[in-house]
């Protein structure tokens, strides 16, 4: 941990030493809900989200809040290792294709429905997820927009693995915002005293409304990780159909980054939210990422219970979406990830948005986070696709 703020109701413990800005106010904010347990965790990839930055814990007494889990419910790293200990540039780009071909990217969706048994079971009576379940049918298996990727990388010992990084869809998109506006007029008529400006109203867990979204906000983690599985199906069968070689494939690494939970920390039973971050029990494996033109990392957690046993979920931004397309030089970002000879996915300078230079230095947040993982693997960026 690098540092403490003591200023408000609870503790701020932070992982990094910049935080400024409106993601520092919105530290503050959360550090004086009155629900909120024992201190508030910071990762060193925190930056500005909505209500909540992206890359912080909150452990809550009995109230979850749908702003403080994210729209994108569920999103997380898939990780696979791959028998292949090279693959020529040629046959990369074979791969790419076949990929793009069997993996809709962005807002594109399947034509057919996928087989029921790849969407996880319905249980019980869930009234956004029901009202979107056959349209979630043509969307399991797709990548989603801007942020998400999949992407081709070469480890410490030389060993090809691929990552994917998708979320919920649709799905989750239209639970958090369902329960998030109607924790915001629930608040109203009950009159609760966190201050609508801060856009973290709360749904008692014992409420309906509460005991509702969570149970969807639930299916909705299941629906993401289930979309990331038929993903790696599809990049499996790929490697597959272009790689004359016969390849086995180890068991993936999936960690979900936006997701509340409950948990038993100092000695309470809470419900854990973390927005965009990943859980770091004691010798669980996560993944942190670092951007299409820098290293990732596959970790081991160190069960630190002062990060409420998580750690980051990636690089972070360093700059908004807005803000890199408008400052990044399109010229020197390509330059940067062509030395490196990375087939990427910068093309103009919409794409911006997705460089390099729009996050954090991935070695530098690793640093941040000694005592919450151990480094097991450096994976490096050999191709990307992006959403
Ligand atoms: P988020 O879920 O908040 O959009 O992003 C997760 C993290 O993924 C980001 O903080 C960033 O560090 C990482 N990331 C974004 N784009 C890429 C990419 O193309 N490749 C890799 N390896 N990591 C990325
Ligand atoms: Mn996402
Ligand atoms: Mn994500």
């Amino acid at each position: 941990m690098k540092q403490t703020i003591t200023s408000e109701a609870i503790p701020i413990k932070l992982w990094l030493d910049d935080l400024a800005g409106e993601a520092l106010k919105q530290a503050r904010n959360l550090a004086n809900l009155p629900f909120a347990v024992h201190h508030i965790a910071v990762m060193p990839d925190a930056h500005v989200g909505y209500g909540m930055p992206i890359g912080a814990i909150l452990a809550a007494d009995g109230i979850v809040v749908p702003n403080a889990v994210g729209v994108d419910i569920g999103c997380g790293m898939s990780a696979i290792k791959t028998s292949l200990s090279s693959i020529e540039i040629e046959n990369l780009k074979q791969v790419l294709q076949s990929i793009r071909t069997a993996v809709p990217l962005g807002f594109k969706h399947h034509r057919q429905p996928q087989p029921l048994d790849t969407m996880p079971p319905l249980e019980g009576s869930l009234t956004i997820v029901e009202q979107e379940y056959e349209a979630a049918r043509t969307q399991i298996g797709t990548l989603g927009g801007g942020n998400h990727f999949i992407e081709i990388q070469r480890g410490r010992d030389r060993a090809i693995w691929f990552m994917v990084h998708s979320g919920s869809r649709n799905i989750g998109f239209r639970v958090a915002g369902h329960y998030n506006k109607l924790a915001v007029s629930l608040s109203k008529r009950w009159q609760s005293t966190v201050p609508a400006s801060w856009q973290l109203a709360g749904l008692p867990l014992d409420s309906k409304e509460g005991q509702n979204y969570f149970r969807e906000m639930s299916y909705c983690v299941d629906f993401a990780r289930a979309n990331r599985s038929a993903i790696c199906r599809r990049v499996r069968q790929a490697l597959l159909d272009e790689v004359s070689a016969a390849i086995t494939f180890a068991e993936p690494v999936d960690i979900a980054h936006n997701y509340a939970a409950i948990e038993q920390h100092f000695g309470k039973r809470v419900i854990v939210h973390r927005k965009g971050a990943t859980r770091a029990t004691t010798g669980e494996k996560g993944i942190i990422p670092g951007s299409q033109g820098s290293n990732s990392y596959l970790v081991r957690g160190m069960g630190n219970p002062e990060s409420f046993t998580s750690c980051s979920h990636g690089a972070g931004r360093k700059m908004g979406r807005k803000q890199a397309q408008k400052n990044l030089d399109l010229d020197h970002e390509r330059r940067r990830l062509e030395a490196q000879g990375i087939v990427h996915a910068i093309r103009g300078r919409r794409d911006l948005e997705e460089a390099a230079g729009a996050y954090k230095d991935i070695e530098r947040v690793i640093a941040n986070q000694q005592d919450l993982v151990e480094v097991i693997d450096i994976l490096t960026p050999l191709a990307v696709i992006k959403g």
